[in-house]
């Protein structure tokens, strides 16, 4: 059977496409071989030799295009030059009379030219074709090999969800096999392992999600227990594949092992974390000390000693204020910052803050028209800080500028706080980015001004914890307003 089977693909011209393999030896066996059996018919068996010539023609035609699809241009020209040649040694091996000599010479040129435009159209047509197989398997071979060497995992699917292409990273990291056909997001019972905090289910997948919403999902994060115990982080990048119409033809998730990074972060988290806890009770001693120590040099009515001690005082606050930043972000990262909410007018907490912060000194002018009692359910606490951050910002970032405007309105589900200032500002690339830990604008002019870049990732997240929102309108050299929002019902 395999022999059989073995012949037929040998024969098959179909099976050969792509192939860039073009035999002599075949066509040109074939093609003596068939003069050779047509002269043994014509002379022992043949009744009727003109009858033998028009099946002769028949097979030549049949084997100028069987050899041209089989062997490209080279395998149609070899049979149709032994069928000429064949044909001119019928003419003058048969004795005929003049007018069929003459006859039969201009229908083998005519039936070599009909065979020789064959062979060059089909054999052409073949040859394209195998070029064409042949540029796309090198082009799918160089893609393989990317795939098998790239640091991250790559999982290819169609426009279903089924995988036609997972590479060796993936399996190294997941620690199995990923089965092709298998449905991302679908097939539940095939995730070999666990996932450690949920099961990525078809609409958590993001290869999925961005095959529904036929956008680019970024950044997904997910952790897995392997099978053998490690516990791992993985980031995923998840994006479809459009042909030139637009249409949906795949999708492809780049799957990156984010363990090692997130592990420093929590060590790192844990040290601050640790390090503000260990800080905060010598400088909450060190306070005591200075009060008590104020109180006892009040009598001797030194000036000197006064302001020295003032300035310690300030000093050590504003290192309080940092230890309790820190704390803060640490609390917030483990989502251990926890919130009391009550109810409180916000416009008595805006005049309390611009009190407290403007204190005796009043550098610059903090203008607030008290507007009428509004309450709010909300922590009074984290309020007061986010307020507080962003009146002592507004402050900071534009001393030579007098006035600063902080405004409250009232709209139908909520209350918006505004807090403009006229200063250094914020370029539009820079506006979002405010937002984020530890992010400080890197200008020259921002430069110039203290600070760790973390009150107003606190103040996002405090407000986030409220339902509410945190924007900037701002415009460079010319000043900025922070907004925020807070929900009158349901938080
Ligand atoms: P910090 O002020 O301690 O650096 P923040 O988180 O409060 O940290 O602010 C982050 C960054 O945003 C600042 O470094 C500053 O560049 C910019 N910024 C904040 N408020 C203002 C403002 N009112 N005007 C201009 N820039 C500001």
């Amino acid at each position: 059977m395999h022999i059989v089977r073995k012949f037929f693909h040998y024969l098959n011209p179909m099976d050969h496409l792509g192939d860039k393999k073009y035999s002599v030896i075949f066509p040109l066996f074939i093609n003596l071989l068939l003069p050779i059996l047509s002269e043994i018919y014509v002379y022992v068996i043949a009744a009727n030799p003109m009858m033998v010539g028009a099946y002769i023609i028949f097979l030549n035609v049949f084997f100028v295009i069987y050899f041209s699809f089989r062997d490209g241009i080279q395998g149609g020209i070899i049979t149709s030059v032994i069928s000429v040649i064949y044909y001119f040694y019928i003419i003058y091996s048969r004795h005929y009379s003049n007018l069929q000599f003459s006859s039969g010479i201009v229908t083998t040129i005519i039936l070599g030219f009909i065979y020789l435009c064959l062979a060059l159209i089909i054999g052409w047509l073949k040859e394209s074709i195998d070029s064409l197989i042949d540029r796309e398997a090198n082009e799918k071979i160089r893609l393989q090999t990317i795939l098998q060497q790239l640091p991250v995992g790559v999982v290819i699917t169609d426009s279903k969800g089924q995988v036609t292409q997972a590479n060796g990273k993936i399996e190294d990291m997941l620690g199995i096999k990923i089965p092709l056909g298998y449905t991302v997001g679908v097939d539940k019972s095939l995730i070999p392992g666990r996932q450690k905090s949920r099961q990525i289910s078809s609409d958590k997948s993001p290869l999925f999600q961005s095959l529904k919403m036929r956008k680019s999902v970024i950044g997904k994060e997910f952790g897995y227990l392997r099978n053998d115990g490690k516990h791992l982080y993985m980031q995923v990048n998840s994006s479809v594949i459009l042909n030139r119409n637009g249409e949906v033809i795949a999708a492809a998730s780049i799957i990156s092992d984010v363990t090692q990074q997130k592990e420093l972060e929590k060590r790192k988290d844990d040290f601050v974390n640790m390090a503000s806890h260990e800080l905060k009770t010598p400088i909450t001693s060190l306070k005591l000390y200075i009060d008590s120590v104020s109180a006892n040099i009040k009598k001797y009515h030194d000036s000197k000693i006064d302001k020295t001690l003032i300035s310690i005082k300030k000093q050590t606050g504003k290192l309080q204020e940092l230890v309790s930043d820190l704390l803060d972000v640490s609390r917030l990262q483990t989502g251990k910052l926890s919130f009391t909410k009550e109810k409180f007018r916000i416009d008595t907490l805006v005049t309390e803050t611009i009190e407290g912060i403007q204190g005796g000194e009043k550098k610059q002018r903090i203008i607030f028209e008290n507007p009428n009692p509004l309450f709010v359910y909300a922590d009074r606490f984290r309020i007061y800080q986010v307020l507080a951050n962003l009146i002592t910002n507004a402050m900071k970032y534009s001393f030579e500028k007098k006035e600063i405007y902080l405004r409250i309105k009232k709209l139908e589900d909520k209350i918006v706080v505004g807090v403009q200032d006229f200063g250094i500002g914020i370029s539009v690339s820079e506006q979002k980015k405010v937002f984020d830990r530890l992010y400080q604008v890197s200008g020259k002019k921002e430069k110039t001004f203290p600070g760790l870049g973390m009150g107003l990732y606190i103040s996002k997240e405090i407000i986030k914890k409220h339902k509410g929102e945190i924007w900037v309108e701002s415009t460079k050299g010319k000043g900025s307003t922070f907004y925020f929002s807070l929900p009158l019902k349901g938080n």
